[in-house]
């Protein structure tokens, strides 16, 4: 379910030249992020808080507890504002006022819809590839207590904005580009580290191909 806004309430008034509408890109960054934050009203207080996540088509996926209260009052319809948000780079300016962040991020408007039982399997294996491509194969799968448990909620990818910055600076050309302070950018690239076993691993278990493809 999407909400119906209006044009004007999803224009990206500040800096609009950032505005992205393309939804091809916009999906681009939905999948290049593994967290998004759920903000929603709850007992009249505003509420954000952070899930993992997974795009399946049209739509993204959420898992939780059956017991959570965000869970709960999503599934009941609750209107959601929704923000994933990477972080790609820090813009240092020759002022403090043009200083900035390179980023890409995405607002989605709407509401959840619970998923049937029937396709929680496919979710989590969703849920799991995404975490950890081609995991699901060597994991145990889940109980049918576990899926009992868990709620999948899917939020339709309709009503959706973006906005992204790229590149150096934009100092103040009549008056900043001649003053002798460094300016430019440094890129923030992610890297996985060493992968580390687990304490109670035994010693005969080799790190699977899922966990070396990790780079
Ligand atoms: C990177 C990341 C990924 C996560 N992925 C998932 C996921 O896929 N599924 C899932 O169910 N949960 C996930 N969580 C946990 C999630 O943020 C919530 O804690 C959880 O969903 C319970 O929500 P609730 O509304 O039931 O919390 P409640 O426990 O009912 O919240 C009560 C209060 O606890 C505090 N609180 C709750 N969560 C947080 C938090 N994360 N940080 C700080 N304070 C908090 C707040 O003050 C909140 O008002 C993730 C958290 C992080 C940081």
């Amino acid at each position: 379910m999407g909400v119906i806004l209006s044009e004007d309430f999803l224009k990206v008034k500040r800096v609009p030249e950032r505005a992205v509408s393309d939804r091809d890109q916009l999906f681009q960054i939905l999948d290049a992020g593994k967290i998004i934050h759920i903000g929603f009203v709850d007992d009249n207080h505003p509420v954000v808080i952070p899930l993992a996540y997974v795009r399946d088509g049209e739509r993204i996926l959420l898992h939780g507890s059956t017991g959570s209260r965000l869970f709960r009052t999503l599934a009941a319809g609750a209107q959601l504002c929704a923000t994933v948000t990477l972080l790609d780079g820090i813009v240092a300016a020759r002022s403090a006022f043009n200083s900035s962040m390179n980023y890409r991020s995405v607002l989605i408007f709407g509401k959840a819809t619970l998923l049937s039982d029937e396709y929680k399997d496919e979710a989590l294996e969703k849920f799991t590839n995404n975490l950890i491509p081609e995991r699901w194969q060597e994991v145990r799968k889940m109980t049918n207590k576990e899926k009992a448990a868990t709620m999948v909620l899917s939020v339709p990818l309709e009503t959706i904005s973006g906005k992204v910055r790229v590149g150096g600076p934009a100092d103040e050309e009549d008056s900043d580009l001649e003053l002798p302070i460094w300016a430019g950018h440094i890129p923030i690239i992610s890297v996985y580290g060493e992968p580390i076993a687990a304490e109670n691993l035994s010693d005969d278990i080799d790190v699977p191909q899922s966990i070396k493809n990790m780079k």
